[in-house]
């Protein structure tokens, strides 16, 4: 494997299991774990110089804080997407400033591609032909670009309830694509099913590969450097699974072992209220969620109503001392509304929950006037036309 100097191999979170990345490819073999990739920090020579003297091209500018050397990566350029200053939403939200990191930018429209990156890089240097999974609709979209870019086969099953756009491009990929009835979890069954068919299958699923939450970390990196490592107070991150805002977390890590930062930046976790289990457990003062029996929400990439990780996602929010907030589902496309009315910016309404989160917290007083809030922007707004143009529908406009 084309692998990077610090990276030492792969280690289970819940077990401390460690494993060589040539070998173990997915879960711990002895107790399911997620596995985390793992680095000799002592290895890597980074200073604030350094980075800022490299061209500002794609995540890969990482290298040496990721598994795989840049010549190797499967990669479109992704990551290196803008942070951009909001000042009608930071008079709105009475914050200081207010900056929208737009991740709708990337090659297939969302957050999602620099995962995928990384986890078919892996597919590719562990020698698979097909990848496969099941997703909401954008990790899918996400992973058959990437397969198609590495001359892999892919799979993909996606709920009915995704969007059209996903389910398209899947196809216009060359994916294989299964539109399973029902939900996430039953789009899940079915890839479950199809798993124990065809042992050559390499999945790429959330947690079930380890570089996915990997290649997320990349957002963190970014945005710091971004605000010139002033650590903002607050990072909002629309959260379902929680892939995202655990890389967020293992990125700020990462950079305070390193010495580039002293302090963790407050991290947010923001859910639609009919998918909140991230926000319940938070309240309750739990360290692990209790699935959501009936999930409802529009936000597709909300509704996850089993994050396997929440024990991880619920630490990272304690450790940085951020927090949780839900909001109903008319109050997120009404932000994702305003946003791009006030400020331009373009927001897919799972994304939307994170700006609509930001406001509810400021109207609980939660910021101080000079605070820096951060904004994950996780995809396009175009990715899902017609459901904010339908909230406007609803107010006869
Ligand atoms: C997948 C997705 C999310 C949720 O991501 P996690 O990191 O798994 O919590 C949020 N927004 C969009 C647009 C997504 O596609
Ligand atoms: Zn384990």
């Amino acid at each position: 494997m084309e692998t990077t100097t610090a990276f030492i191999g792969l280690e289970c979170v819940d077990c401390g299991a460690t494993f060589d990345a040539a070998e173990a490819t997915h879960q711990c073999s002895e107790c399911d774990g997620i596995l985390d990739p793992q680095y000799d920090y002592d290895a890597i020579d980074l200073d604030r110089e350094t980075l800022e003297s490299r061209p500002f091209d794609s995540m890969w500018r990482y290298e040496d804080l990721l598994p795989f050397t840049r010549d190797s990566a499967v990669t479109m350029d992704e990551g290196a997407t803008p942070l951009v200053e909001c000042p009608s939403l930071a008079e709105e939200l009475g914050v200081g400033r207010v900056l929208l990191k737009d991740e709708g930018r990337n090659p297939t429209g969302t957050f999602k591609d620099r995962g995928q990156s990384l986890g078919v890089t892996a597919a590719v240097q562990h020698g698979a032909s097909e990848v496969a999974l099941s997703s909401a609709g954008n990790a899918g979209q996400s992973a058959a670009a990437y397969a198609g870019r590495a001359g892999l086969e892919s799979t993909v099953y996606l709920p009915s309830r995704s969007g059209f756009t996903n389910k398209a491009m899947v196809n216009v990929h060359g994916g294989d694509m299964n539109v399973v009835g029902g939900r996430i979890d039953d789009a899940g069954a079915a890839y479950e099913e199809g798993l124990e068919e065809h042992d050559d299958w390499y999945p790429l699923q959330t947690f079930v590969t380890p570089y996915r939450h990997e290649g997320k970390k990349t957002m963190l990196y970014e945005l710091l450097e971004q605000l010139e490592w002033d650590i903002p107070d607050a990072i909002c991150y629309p959260t379902g699974g929680g892939v995202g805002l655990v890389g967020l977390y293992k990125g700020a890590t990462e950079l305070r072992t390193l010495g580039l930062i002293d302090d963790l930046p407050p991290l947010y976790a923001a859910q639609a209220s009919g998918c909140a289990p991230i926000v319940d457990a938070y309240e309750a003062g739990a360290d692990e969620h209790e699935p959501v029996e009936h999930p409802d929400t529009i936000c597709g990439g909300l509704e996850i109503p089993d994050p396997g990780a929440s024990p991880w996602v619920l630490e990272a929010i304690r450790e940085t001392d951020g927090g949780a907030i839900a909001t109903d589902d008319p109050d997120i496309l009404e932000a994702g509304v305003q946003v791009a009315m006030q400020e331009g910016l373009e927001m897919t309404p799972s994304s939307a929950a994170a700006a609509s989160g930001a406001w509810e917290l400021a109207d609980r007083g939660e910021f101080g006037s000079d605070d820096t809030v951060v904004i994950l922007n996780t995809g396009a707004g175009n990715k899902e036309a017609d459901v904010l143009r339908s909230h406007l529908m609803s107010q006869g406009i």
